[in-house]
């Protein structure tokens, strides 16, 4: 079984339908994938229609933004009720922040470069997390920078003098709100130290205390060292451990099922999960094989 449980459509900052993104997984031979938008169930339906026809199993996700004393930090929340009003309201609270946000980072670089919002909001429609993908995008079409990789390095990064934060709650807060809507918390790429600084063992126990079920081990960003101490937290805690590429479509050089999620691991996320699984391996709409 292969089985990657973190990538993003056009939904959020991916370049890809959720569709797509499906259909990629199966050309990728994945049996199973998770769609995590940032902040957006908005592609949830659209990839189980395509995972019913493409006989592959969809894990219904989503990456929230959150912060630990001052750190950015990702959820993954699994299987969560997306009717669930209050983590409704706390994705509608990002995503405001994130366009807020987005207006200022675009109004700074104005000084200097030919970028406009509207170009740019043009990129994200309303209910699409905006974030500095989408202002990247438009640095490119303005032939500013090459691609989004090079927008990130030269202009983007959190140290550049044209960044702006963002609202975000708690993420012991967010952990117990994924939990109360059913879903199963897992910390996005943990170990990310190419981003800023990384949130420590006692951090961690911290979210642990609040609810979190696993760790994203096995991710590009995790360099080796951060694997083996975030593996050993995981077995220390009985946190469930997740691979997964991150893949973003062309917008970024993360490969499907670069790295992968046992079986064990997955059946660990359904047993806790308020959903199930969409689709799947044997379960294809097309005319069955029997
Ligand atoms: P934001 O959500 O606005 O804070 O932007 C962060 C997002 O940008 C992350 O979730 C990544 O998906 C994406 N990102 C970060 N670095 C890069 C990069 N070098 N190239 C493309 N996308 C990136
Ligand atoms: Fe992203
Ligand atoms: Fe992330
Ligand atoms: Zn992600």
């Amino acid at each position: 079984m292969r089985i990657d449980l973190h990538t993003h459509s056009n939904a959020s900052d991916g370049t890809e339908g959720p569709g797509q993104v499906i259909r990629a997984a199966q050309a990728a031979g994945l049996d199973v994938v998770a769609l995590t938008d940032h902040d957006s169930t908005a592609g949830w339906v659209e990839a189980g229609a395509a995972a019913v026809d493409c006989g592959i199993g969809l894990v219904r996700g989503m990456e929230l933004s959150a912060r630990y004393q001052g750190i950015t930090v990702h959820l993954l929340s699994y299987l969560h009720d997306p009717t669930y009003q209050p983590l409704i309201d706390l994705t509608s609270r990002i995503k405001a922040a994130r366009r807020e946000r987005a207006k200022a980072i675009v109004e700074r670089l104005a000084r200097d470069y030919p970028i406009g919002w509207e170009e740019v909001a043009a990129r994200a429609p309303d209910g699409v997390a905006v974030g500095r993908p989408h202002i990247a995008d438009q640095l490119v079409a303005l032939g500013v920078v090459p691609n989004r990789s090079a927008a990130f390095s030269e202009l983007l990064h959190p140290r550049s003098p044209y960044y702006v934060r963002y609202w975000s709650a708690a993420a012991p807060d967010a952990v117990a709100t994924v939990r109360a809507a059913g879903g199963v918390p897992v910390l996005a790429h943990p170990g990310a130290t190419g981003r800023q600084r990384v949130v420590g063992d006692g951090g961690i126990i911290h979210m642990y205390d609040a609810g979190l079920a696993g760790l994203e081990v096995y991710h590009r960003d995790n360099p080796p060292e951060q694997r083996r101490r975030l593996a050993a937290l995981a077995e220390r805690l009985g946190l469930i451990q997740t691979g997964a590429s991150d893949y973003h479509g062309r917008g970024k050089p993360n490969r499907l099922g670069e790295n992968l999620t046992s079986p064990e691991a997955l059946a660990a996320i359904l047993e806790q999960g308020r959903l199930g699984l969409v689709g799947g391996p044997g379960r294809a709409a097309a005319p069955a094989n029997t």
